[in-house]
């Protein structure tokens, strides 16, 4: 279990992490704070520092980001986890963040991963896009042998021919990682889909398989927002998905005890 304030993950408890892509301005961010921990999430999400596939894109509020965050902690008293994408920034992230997130294009950073080896805050690691999962524990052992052994594991979609989707969630990775590894795994519904309307549907595949936790983008009004509005969902479907997500989190002791029996039935094809 990686403990987080007063609660852990990992430890029995299908902990929620929710927030808009980016923290675009104090309203934004508190507003979509309130919301997600009226409707049950632990932990605000929020990037500060946003890994862009564009230059001209919006590349965050740095600074101004993480006050923001923890401003909206304090309000309301969800953790928080943003994103780290240099070992130049890890004090200063550590400072604000209770959880580091690692990105995907960020997994093979291996002088970010020793850097959060020496960090003494809980690591998110997100799973490279065109990572295998002993690539995505690989990277975890660097984390861990520089010092940190506080990792979560985020399936958060890889790169395949399809493209209906964004990434294709690997909903497989959930009952593996849980299976070869000790580490707690949350699933990234939103950067699979790519569209909100599947976000939910997908977030009760990742209960009912095991999973530890989600990482769930949520924006006031998607429509305006500066990152990933395609994919985020309103306050209100997180408050609605939120609702409904209980019967398939009670299905979870019964799918761990089928993990073994998954790995031993795979085989070739
Ligand atoms: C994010 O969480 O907003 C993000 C950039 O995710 P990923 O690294 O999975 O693309
Ligand atoms: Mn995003």
């Amino acid at each position: 279990m990686v403990p987080v304030g007063n609660f852990g993950i990992g430890g029995g408890e299908f902990v929620v992490m929710a927030g808009p892509c980016a923290v675009e301005s104090e309203a934004q961010l508190l507003q979509t704070a309130e919301a997600v921990a009226a409707a049950g999430a632990r932990i605000l999400r929020g990037g500060a520092y946003k890994p862009r596939s564009s230059p001209y894109a919006f590349q965050g509020l740095v600074v101004e980001g993480l006050k923001l965050l923890r401003k909206a902690s304090q309000a309301t008293g969800l953790a928080i986890i943003t994103e780290v994408m240099s070992e130049d920034d890890v004090d200063l992230i550590a400072e604000y963040a209770d959880i580091m997130q690692v990105g995907t294009r960020s997994m093979e950073n291996y002088a970010l991963l020793e850097a959060l080896g020496g960090c003494d805050r809980p690591v998110l690691l997100k799973r490279g896009m065109t990572a295998t999962l002993e690539e995505l524990l690989r990277s975890a052992q660097v984390i861990a042998m520089a010092g940190n052994p506080q990792i979560i594991l985020c399936e958060r979609g890889i790169r395949t021919f399809e493209t209906a989707t964004r990434n294709t969630l690997d909903i497989a990775a959930v009952p593996v990682l849980k299976t070869v590894s000790h580490l707690p795994v949350i699933v990234d519904p939103s950067h699979a889909a790519g569209v909100r309307s599947l976000v939910p549907v997908l977030s009760r595949a990742a209960a009912v398989v095991g999973a530890d936790g989600l990482l769930v983008e949520v924006h006031p009004t998607p429509e305006n927002a500066m990152s990933d509005g395609n994919q985020s969902l309103t306050c209100g479907e997180f408050r609605s998905m939120m609702a409904d997500l209980r019967p398939y989190i009670e299905l979870q002791q019964e799918s761990r005890q089928l993990c073994p029996q998954l790995l031993v039935a795979g085989g070739a094809d």
